[in-house]
Protein backbone atom coordinates (compact mmCIF):
# COMPACT_ATOMS: atom_id res chain seq x y z
CA UNK A 1 0.00 0.00 0.00
CA UNK A 2 1.36 3.84 -0.81
CA UNK A 3 1.10 6.15 2.03
CA UNK A 4 -2.07 7.55 2.87
CA UNK A 5 -1.11 11.13 1.04
CA UNK A 6 -0.05 9.29 -2.15
CA UNK A 7 -3.84 7.41 -2.16
CA UNK A 8 -5.33 10.64 -1.78
CA UNK A 9 -3.88 12.24 -4.80
CA UNK A 10 -4.27 9.19 -7.05
CA UNK A 11 -8.02 8.93 -5.99
CA UNK A 12 -8.26 12.81 -6.57
CA UNK A 13 -6.60 12.33 -9.65
CA UNK A 14 -9.07 9.58 -10.85
CA UNK A 15 -11.78 12.22 -9.96
CA UNK A 16 -10.68 15.00 -12.07
CA UNK A 17 -10.21 12.24 -15.03
CA UNK A 18 -13.58 10.95 -14.55
CA UNK A 19 -15.36 14.22 -14.72
CA UNK A 20 -13.17 15.40 -17.80
CA UNK A 21 -14.61 12.73 -20.10
CA UNK A 22 -18.28 12.76 -18.49
CA UNK A 23 -20.33 14.16 -21.08
CA UNK A 24 -22.49 15.48 -18.36
CA UNK A 25 -20.75 15.58 -14.81
CA UNK A 26 -22.29 17.67 -12.25
CA UNK A 27 -21.21 20.93 -11.28
CA UNK A 28 -18.61 19.27 -8.62
CA UNK A 29 -17.81 16.15 -7.14
CA UNK A 30 -16.82 16.20 -3.49
CA UNK A 31 -14.71 13.18 -2.37
CA UNK A 32 -15.74 11.45 0.71
CA UNK A 33 -13.04 9.75 2.72
CA UNK A 34 -15.11 6.57 4.07
CA UNK A 35 -12.79 6.66 7.61
CA UNK A 36 -15.06 3.83 9.40
CA UNK A 37 -12.96 1.00 11.08
CA UNK A 38 -10.10 3.07 10.44
CA UNK A 39 -8.17 4.69 13.78
CA UNK A 40 -6.66 8.00 13.88
CA UNK A 41 -3.49 6.95 12.69
CA UNK A 42 -4.92 6.34 9.62
CA UNK A 43 -7.04 9.55 9.36
CA UNK A 44 -4.85 12.00 10.83
CA UNK A 45 -2.01 11.39 7.58
CA UNK A 46 -5.28 12.57 5.37
CA UNK A 47 -5.99 15.44 7.61
CA UNK A 48 -2.46 16.74 7.24
CA UNK A 49 -2.53 16.32 3.45
CA UNK A 50 -5.55 18.93 3.48
CA UNK A 51 -8.51 16.63 3.04
CA UNK A 52 -11.61 17.89 5.28
CA UNK A 53 -14.50 15.84 4.35
CA UNK A 54 -15.57 12.09 5.98
CA UNK A 55 -17.86 9.68 6.02
CA UNK A 56 -18.58 7.28 8.93
CA UNK A 57 -21.56 4.89 8.97
CA UNK A 58 -22.22 4.31 12.46
CA UNK A 59 -22.96 7.12 15.31
CA UNK A 60 -21.01 5.05 17.93
CA UNK A 61 -18.05 4.61 15.77
CA UNK A 62 -18.01 8.19 14.76
CA UNK A 63 -18.38 9.79 18.39
CA UNK A 64 -15.65 7.78 19.69
CA UNK A 65 -13.48 8.90 16.57
CA UNK A 66 -13.87 12.60 15.84
CA UNK A 67 -14.43 14.99 18.51
CA UNK A 68 -10.64 14.90 19.15
CA UNK A 69 -10.30 15.30 15.51
CA UNK A 70 -12.56 18.18 15.42
CA UNK A 71 -11.75 19.58 18.16
CA UNK A 72 -7.41 20.15 16.04
CA UNK A 73 -9.56 20.80 12.65
CA UNK A 74 -12.55 22.45 12.89
CA UNK A 75 -13.46 22.97 9.48
CA UNK A 76 -13.96 18.94 9.52
CA UNK A 77 -17.13 17.84 7.24
CA UNK A 78 -18.57 14.78 8.59
CA UNK A 79 -21.33 12.59 6.51
CA UNK A 80 -23.03 10.14 7.61
CA UNK A 81 -23.61 7.39 5.21
CA UNK A 82 -24.84 4.54 7.33
CA UNK A 83 -27.98 3.60 8.34
CA UNK A 84 -29.70 5.55 11.66
CA UNK A 85 -32.23 4.94 14.18
CA UNK A 86 -34.35 7.50 15.14
CA UNK A 87 -33.49 7.08 18.78
CA UNK A 88 -29.81 7.98 17.71
CA UNK A 89 -30.99 11.44 15.87
CA UNK A 90 -30.29 13.83 18.67
CA UNK A 91 -26.83 12.73 18.32
CA UNK A 92 -26.16 12.50 14.89
CA UNK A 93 -27.63 15.88 14.90
CA UNK A 94 -24.63 17.05 16.67
CA UNK A 95 -21.90 14.99 15.08
CA UNK A 96 -22.41 15.47 11.63
CA UNK A 97 -22.87 17.70 8.69
CA UNK A 98 -24.99 15.70 6.24
CA UNK A 99 -26.67 12.50 6.54
CA UNK A 100 -27.18 9.94 3.19
CA UNK A 101 -29.74 7.86 4.76
CA UNK A 102 -32.71 9.37 5.57
CA UNK A 103 -34.99 7.08 4.48
CA UNK A 104 -38.44 6.88 6.48
CA UNK A 105 -41.09 9.04 7.91
CA UNK A 106 -40.26 8.38 11.47
CA UNK A 107 -36.83 9.06 10.90
CA UNK A 108 -37.80 12.28 9.26
CA UNK A 109 -40.07 13.11 12.18
CA UNK A 110 -36.75 12.62 14.87
CA UNK A 111 -34.02 14.48 12.43
CA UNK A 112 -36.56 17.59 12.28
CA UNK A 113 -37.18 18.03 15.47
CA UNK A 114 -33.52 17.23 16.45
CA UNK A 115 -32.65 20.19 14.03
CA UNK A 116 -35.04 22.55 15.08
CA UNK A 117 -33.91 21.57 18.81
CA UNK A 118 -30.04 22.05 17.76
CA UNK A 119 -30.85 25.26 15.77
CA UNK A 120 -28.60 23.26 13.09
CA UNK A 121 -29.23 22.38 9.44
CA UNK A 122 -27.83 19.08 8.33
CA UNK A 123 -27.80 18.72 4.56
CA UNK A 124 -29.75 15.68 3.33
CA UNK A 125 -29.78 12.64 1.06
CA UNK A 126 -32.88 10.31 0.55
CA UNK A 127 -31.22 6.66 0.28
CA UNK A 128 -33.29 4.57 -2.27
CA UNK A 129 -32.84 0.93 -2.87
CA UNK A 130 -32.46 1.08 -6.11
CA UNK A 131 -32.14 -2.88 -6.37
CA UNK A 132 -35.49 -3.23 -4.56
CA UNK A 133 -33.12 -5.50 -1.61
CA UNK A 134 -35.18 -6.48 1.03
CA UNK A 135 -31.87 -6.49 3.60
CA UNK A 136 -30.89 -2.64 2.59
CA UNK A 137 -32.19 -0.13 4.03
CA UNK A 138 -33.46 2.90 1.84
CA UNK A 139 -37.07 3.82 0.37
CA UNK A 140 -38.70 1.56 -2.79
CA UNK A 141 -38.45 3.49 -6.03
CA UNK A 142 -42.17 3.36 -6.29
CA UNK A 143 -42.03 5.03 -2.73
CA UNK A 144 -39.93 7.60 -3.30
CA UNK A 145 -42.21 10.31 -4.85
CA UNK A 146 -44.43 10.34 -2.04
CA UNK A 147 -41.20 10.40 0.74
CA UNK A 148 -39.44 13.18 -1.31
CA UNK A 149 -42.97 15.14 -1.38
CA UNK A 150 -43.15 14.60 2.62
CA UNK A 151 -39.07 15.27 3.20
CA UNK A 152 -39.09 18.26 1.21
CA UNK A 153 -42.44 19.86 2.96
CA UNK A 154 -40.20 19.36 6.27
CA UNK A 155 -36.75 20.16 4.98
CA UNK A 156 -36.84 22.84 2.46
CA UNK A 157 -33.67 23.13 1.09
CA UNK A 158 -31.60 21.55 3.54
CA UNK A 159 -33.44 18.42 1.61
CA UNK A 160 -29.97 18.49 -1.28
CA UNK A 161 -30.40 14.85 -3.29
CA UNK A 162 -30.78 10.69 -3.15
CA UNK A 163 -28.25 8.36 -2.21
CA UNK A 164 -28.04 5.07 -3.48
CA UNK A 165 -25.95 1.80 -2.96
CA UNK A 166 -26.56 -0.59 -5.86
CA UNK A 167 -26.65 -4.46 -5.60
CA UNK A 168 -22.99 -5.75 -5.12
CA UNK A 169 -23.22 -8.13 -7.87
CA UNK A 170 -24.98 -6.36 -10.59
CA UNK A 171 -23.38 -3.65 -13.14
CA UNK A 172 -24.38 -0.28 -11.26
CA UNK A 173 -24.80 2.03 -14.28
CA UNK A 174 -28.59 1.66 -14.73
CA UNK A 175 -29.20 1.86 -10.86
CA UNK A 176 -26.64 5.43 -11.07
CA UNK A 177 -28.95 6.32 -13.78
CA UNK A 178 -32.22 5.86 -12.16
CA UNK A 179 -30.72 7.67 -9.16
CA UNK A 180 -30.16 10.48 -11.53
CA UNK A 181 -33.53 10.29 -13.68
CA UNK A 182 -35.54 10.93 -10.02
CA UNK A 183 -33.29 13.53 -8.84
CA UNK A 184 -33.83 15.46 -12.05
CA UNK A 185 -37.75 14.77 -11.79
CA UNK A 186 -37.58 16.21 -8.29
CA UNK A 187 -35.46 19.54 -8.82
CA UNK A 188 -32.62 17.52 -6.18
CA UNK A 189 -29.07 18.63 -7.35
CA UNK A 190 -26.92 16.31 -5.39
CA UNK A 191 -25.99 12.91 -6.29
CA UNK A 192 -24.46 10.23 -3.92
CA UNK A 193 -23.26 7.42 -5.76
CA UNK A 194 -19.84 5.36 -6.58
CA UNK A 195 -17.44 3.75 -4.44
CA UNK A 196 -14.05 2.29 -4.48
CA UNK A 197 -15.04 -0.16 -7.29
CA UNK A 198 -17.30 2.01 -9.08
CA UNK A 199 -16.94 6.09 -8.92
CA UNK A 200 -15.91 6.68 -11.89
CA UNK A 201 -18.94 5.36 -13.54
CA UNK A 202 -20.86 7.12 -10.93
CA UNK A 203 -19.14 10.62 -11.82
CA UNK A 204 -20.32 9.62 -15.59
CA UNK A 205 -23.93 9.77 -14.19
CA UNK A 206 -23.48 13.16 -12.82
CA UNK A 207 -22.48 11.91 -8.99
CA UNK A 208 -21.61 15.10 -6.69
CA UNK A 209 -20.36 12.70 -3.75
CA UNK A 210 -18.51 9.65 -4.41
CA UNK A 211 -17.91 7.86 -0.85
CA UNK A 212 -14.16 6.22 -1.37
CA UNK A 213 -13.30 4.07 1.47
CA UNK A 214 -11.02 1.02 0.34
CA UNK A 215 -9.40 2.57 -2.20
CA UNK A 216 -7.77 5.44 0.16
CA UNK A 217 -7.17 3.49 3.64
CA UNK A 218 -6.81 -0.02 2.37
CA UNK A 219 -8.91 -3.14 3.00
CA UNK A 220 -11.29 -2.88 6.52
CA UNK A 221 -10.53 -5.11 9.11
CA UNK A 222 -13.79 -5.94 10.88
CA UNK A 223 -11.59 -7.86 13.93
C1 LIG B 1 -18.26 1.38 3.41
C2 LIG B 1 -19.11 2.22 2.53
C3 LIG B 1 -18.56 2.87 1.41
C4 LIG B 1 -17.11 2.73 0.98
O1 LIG B 1 -16.91 1.50 0.39
P1 LIG B 1 -15.53 1.14 -0.37
O2 LIG B 1 -15.93 0.06 -1.30
O3 LIG B 1 -14.58 0.72 0.69
O4 LIG B 1 -15.10 2.36 -1.07
C5 LIG B 1 -19.41 3.66 0.65
N1 LIG B 1 -20.71 3.82 0.97
C6 LIG B 1 -21.26 3.22 2.04
C7 LIG B 1 -22.70 3.43 2.33
C8 LIG B 1 -20.49 2.39 2.85
O5 LIG B 1 -21.05 1.80 3.91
Amino acid sequence: MSTPQAALDTILARITAARKTAIAPAPFTTLIAVSKTHGEDHIRPLLEAGHRVFGENRVQEARAKWPALKADYPDIRLHLIGPLQSNKAREAVELFDTIHTLDRPKLADALKSEMDRANKNLDLFIQVNTGEESQKAGVAPAAAERFIATAREAFGASLKGLMCIPPADEEPSPHFAMLKKLAREHGLPWLSMGMSGDFETAIKFGATHVRVGSALFGARDYG
